[in-house]
């Protein structure tokens, strides 16, 4: 996912916070120890930080929520979850085979369009896609 950032440049340090992006230094630390699902999450996120040229630290709960959407959004296109949730019924094995975050997946079908809500309800006749609904 960084092959298209060819600037940004990518650390991991003992952080307190999972990930942190420095704009100046065109810079990504992710923490330490995290589990590649989370790791993953957190990277998507802060790339989006990145495009959007936010620096750090000066973001507040509304931008943050537009970043998460949109870093979901990219994370996950239509096309990897019908991927995937074609191979699999289970919320859980869909998360391992895209090596995301359960919660993340959700989230991403909670944001979903209706149209993109349908395209995936065929696939899977709405199992875990309807509680959301
Ligand atoms: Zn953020």
């Amino acid at each position: 996912m960084l092959s298209t950032h060819e600037d940004i440049v990518l650390h991991r340090a003992d952080i307190p916070e999972p990930a942190r992006y420095y704009h100046s230094e065109r810079a990504i630390v992710v923490r330490k120890g995290l589990l590649i699902e989370q790791e993953r999450r957190y990277l998507w996120h802060e790339l989006e930080h990145a495009d959007r040229g936010d620096t750090a630290g000066h973001c507040d709960p509304s931008v943050e929520a537009v970043v998460e959407r949109a870093a979901v959004r990219r994370a996950l296109p239509l096309k990897s979850l019908r991927w995937a949730m074609g191979q699999e019924l289970e919320r859980y094995r869909v998360a391992e085979m895209l090596k995301l975050p359960e919660d993340w997946i959700q989230f991403r079908l909670d944001i979903a369009t209706e149209r993109e809500r349908r395209e995936l309800r065929d696939l899977q006749e709405g199992l875990w896609l309807e509680e959301t609904a």
